[in-house]
Order: structure tokens, then sequence, then C-alpha cells
């Protein structure tokens, strides 16, 4: 019988399944409670839940330290004062800890959920899984016990502390009814190497509670009750698949060279301090985007010179010699900051965004690029500007950085060396490179805006999906074009949107001497392989 779903991680295996049962978490409404017995309620289990957390972080740190953070992250959010303030003020209105939890983590959900972006979307399963987490505490009930023999585990939808707790050992995949492909779950299924296949709908519900089962992670697939053939089939598909992975072994810590000895940096792309450390256990060459927005989506308001400060300075350091790219705030369009309402626009993706705010709210900018020089001193430091579109832009942040540097120096600040670089994300900026490759250090390409701007396909729409295509000729043109302008002024070119990781266009990158991909952390080994065996 087989099953089929969206292909969400890889991975083949063939077990028994396994179903996880959901606790009941639904919570009745009472009004009129008191407040300190509930507040004393909530402190208690916030208290066990951060020891929950801290075991599963010591546990899973063995086997798998990148997963491990992921509980490090669920324990911040148990203080977060957000999530704190929202229930304290439920609990003032009266209503029990577990409604106050339930709706506080709803609202704070549906914050993360409205903001398009995919690694902002995923938190909001984070802030649902801490939120579960304290009710099922409160409610009295127990951890789902975990399997004892390999399976292959079936559950509605996976939240990323549940996918973490698979051990390799039992667990060898999982399907779930719901979930998307760019879930954290899935995210974090792929850093644990088990095939996941997501959003398998109403087949889910007509899955045998038991029995033997194959299941191919990447093609969707579950055969359920194979016969010898499917079986000799699926026995070949994971010998290959365990072959796969002992190459890829081969490439960790390795310089990412081509046969004809073109050495290109295989860096990450991050959003946070956290994310940092992943990526830095993943062997990466150094950080070729900080997304430093997450800075500003993360807080309740601007987040201030020194909350800047204290963040790169972490990265940096992290990182030091290795580079460090932090691309300046790329507010507005699709990342939306409460705080910092932009009014409705016609075209947002095509409106007051990026370095455009910058400019226009220099005293925005100026906090962020005075942070950023005080942190100057603490690694190989790389500004990045967004959005450009015109020399001018960035004429004015550099006379900008200039005024800056001097007003610090004034003040004692030591200001070291760093480099001013642009993204290539606009048509307008790959068309000028050669007027603008001389004015910075280095090019980074965001194919992911360079890709919607050129083809005049919104890359949220998914009725354009087959238009938005970073493979197209007409990106490739605009690559080669801001590639050549780079190398004939003698700086450096990176790639740092989602066509970084894809290997089917390694070679034309290679060909056209890309000297760094910053790719998600995950794909580092991937493009490292792609590279050593490129044409180019
Ligand atoms: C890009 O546009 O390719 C890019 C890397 O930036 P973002 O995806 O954050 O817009
Ligand atoms: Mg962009």
């Amino acid at each position: 019988m087989k099953f089929t779903g969206t292909g969400a991680a890889e991975g083949v295996a063939i077990a028994q399944l396994w179903h996880l049962t959901t606790p009941d978490l639904s919570v009745e409404r009472v009004t009129g409670l008191d407040p300190r017995e509930q507040r004393a309620r909530f402190a208690q289990a916030k208290t066990q839940a951060d020891g929950e957390l801290a075991a599963l972080y010591a546990s899973t740190m063995e086997r798998d330290p990148e997963a491990a953070m992921i509980f490090d992250i669920h324990r911040m959010m148990l203080e977060d004062l957000d999530f704190i303030e929202g229930v304290d003020d439920l609990l003032d209105q009266g209503e029990s800890a577990e409604w106050a939890v339930r709706e506080t983590g709803e609202t704070l959900r549906a914050m993360f959920l409205a903001i398009d972006d995919e690694t902002m979307r995923a938190r909001a399963a984070d802030i649902q899984d801490v939120s579960n987490r304290l009710v099922r505490i409160l409610k009295g009930i127990e951890e789902n016990p975990m399997p004892q023999e390999q399976v292959i585990l079936c559950a509605q939808d996976l939240l990323p502390s549940q996918t973490v707790r698979l051990d390799k050992r039992y667990v060898v995949g999982c399907v779930t009814r719901g979930g998307s492909v760019t879930s954290h779950s899935v995210i974090l299924a792929r850093s644990l190497g088990i095939g996941c296949i997501v959003a398998m709908g109403e087949q889910f519900d007509r899955l045998p509670r038991q029995g033997l089962a194959a299941m191919d992670g990447a093609a969707g697939e579950l055969i359920v009750d194979p016969d010898p053939e499917e079986l000799t089939l699926y026995r070949e598909k994971l010998a290959r698949a365990q072959e796969q992975r002992d190459l890829l072994a081969q490439y960790a810590g390795r310089p990412a060279v081509t046969p004809s000895g073109h050495r290109c940096l295989v860096c990450a792309n991050i959003g946070s301090v956290v994310d940092a450390q992943a990526a830095k256990d993943a062997g990466a060459d150094g950080v070729g985007l900080f997304r430093s927005e997450f800075l500003y989506l993360d807080s309740p308001d601007f987040p201030s010179e020194e909350t800047q400060f204290q963040a790169y300075k972490t990265v940096l350091e992290l990182f030091a010699p290795a580079p460090v790219v932090v691309r300046t705030l790329d507010l507005g369009s699709d990342k939306q900051a409460p705080y910092f309402q932009i009014p409705d626009e016609e075209n947002p993706a095509m409106g007051y965004r990026a370095i455009r705010i910058c400019l226009a709210q220099p005293e925005i900018f100026r906090t962020q690029l005075r942070a950023l020089l005080r942190a100057s001193g603490c690694g190989n430091l790389h500004i990045m500007l967004p959005m450009i579109t015109s020399a001018h832009q960035v004429e004015r942040t550099r006379s900008l950085l200039a005024e800056l540097e001097a007003e610090l120096r004034a003040q004692g600040v030591e200001v070291a060396p760093y480099k001013l670089g642009i993204m290539i994300e606009t048509p307008a900026a790959a068309v000028m490179s050669d007027v603008l490759a001389p004015m910075v250090d280095f090019f980074s390409v965001g194919t992911n805006d360079l890709t919607q701007y050129t083809l005049a396909a919104d890359r949220m729409n998914p009725r354009v999906a087959d238009i938005f295509n970073a493979r197209d000729p007409a990106v490739g043109r605009m690559i080669a074009m801001a590639a050549k302008a780079a190398h004939d002024a003698g700086i450096w070119i990176g790639v740092c949107g989602e066509a970084g990781a894809d290997v089917a266009l390694t070679d034309f990158f290679m060909r056209h001497k890309i000297d760094e991909l910053s790719v998600s952390r995950g794909s580092i080994l991937k493009v490292r392989r792609a590279i050593c065996e490129s044409e180019g």
C-alpha cells in the first residue's frame, strides 16, 4: 500500500510504524480565580519546564549539539518578557494559569506567523511548543515516552522539541499529517539525518497503527507492508543513502577548491547569535549573511546600540579571524516590526525598505552603524548594504560612516579596519556593477530578490512560482555581469540567496569564479562537495 506526501528531508528507512499520541492539551476557561494562586502555579510550572528543558539540552548535547540549541531557545522563551507580561495580565483578570499560557502563546504565535519570513514563521512552532509544555505540566500530564525499537514515527504534526528528542537509534524516519517543508521540525530532522515526509493530509488517517513500512523522505513515499520486491528495492536505496552520507562526511573541514584550483569559501547565513554557534559547529568558513533585521524583529522596540554591539561582538569573536558579513537593517516589504509600522503601500517589495529607510531616517541607521563600528575590533567585520540601486546610496553611507568614526574616536572609542560591501539584489545594481565595484570591498548576490526583480515575479506568490526561478538565464546574466565587474575591480563576490545552495548552479558559479557561497548550515557539506567536483 503506497502513501505519498511532500518529501521534506532526505532519508530512507525500513521499520515498524509507530504513532505518536498527542496528549489532550485542551483548556477549559474558568474565570474569577485568585491571581496569587494562579501565579504560584505558573511559577512552579515554569520551574519544572525549565528543568525538563535543561535535562533535554544536556542529553541531546551529547549526540547532537546543534539540535540541542533548540532547548536553549525554549528556555529563553520561558523568560521572554512579552510572554511573562502577557500571562501576568491575564492572571490579574482572574484567568487560570493554563488559559493565560495558552492565550499568550497563541497571540505571540500569530505575531510570528504574520511575518513573511521563513525563519520567523518557524519560531511560531517553538512558541507553541513552549506553551504546550507549560499547559501539559499544569494539567499534570507526563511527557510522551519514546519508542524502544527502530520505528518510523507517525504524528499529526511534529513540534521541534519532539523532533529533537528523536533518538536515531530508534527513530529512523518520520511522517506527519500537516507541516511544511520549511518548518523548524524539518530543519531539525535534516540535521539529525533522518527522512521526513510532511503534509500527508487525509491519507495519514488511513495509515495502519502498526506494521512494517519503507519510506523515502526525498521522494515523499511511504510503502506500508511492502512486498518482497519492494523490500529489495528499499534495501538497495538504504545502501546507496549510506554510501552518500559516508561520501559527504569526507568534506567536513576540507577547503572547497574546484579541480582547476579555484578556492571558494562556504559560509553560513544566520539570523542570530544562536544560529552563529550552530553554523560554526557545522563547519562554516565564516558568516556570509547575518540578517541583522532579526535583532529588530525579535525585539519589542528598536534594539539599543549596546544590545546590537553585544550581538555583533559575540558573532565576530566566535568566527575571528574568519569573515563575518553583517547586513545592515533590511526592514520593510515582508519584514515588518510591530513598533515600526510602515504605512500600507501598493508595492511594498518596491517600496520603503532596507537602505531606503536607513538613509531617510538616519537616526535608526546611526545606532546600527555605531554598534558595528564599535565591534570592528572584535573580528573580521564586513558591513553589507541591502537593496542598493545607485552609487549615491553607497556614497551617503560612506560619509555617514566617516562621520561616526570621527565621533567615536573623539569619544575615545577605537575603530578597527573593516570592509564595506553591497548586495547585488536589484537589476540596477547588477547593471551598474562596473560603477559600484570600485566603490566597495565586496559584492554578495541576493538571488532571492534579484530573481524576483529581474523576472518581475513576486517571491511570495505561489501562482508565479514557476516564473520565479533563479536558474533562469536572465538571472544568470545579471550574476555573470556582477562577477566580471567585481573581478575587474579586484574585489570578491559571493552569493547569499537560496540559489547558493542549489548544486545545479554550482558549475555556473564556479565558471564565473564566485569567491564565496553562503548557505544554510545544513547545506554546507553538500555545497563543499559540489564545488570540489565542479567543472568550473
Ligand atoms: C536575497 O534577497 O537573496 C537575500 C539574501 O536577502 P533576503 O532573502 O533576506 O531578502
Ligand atoms: Mg533580499
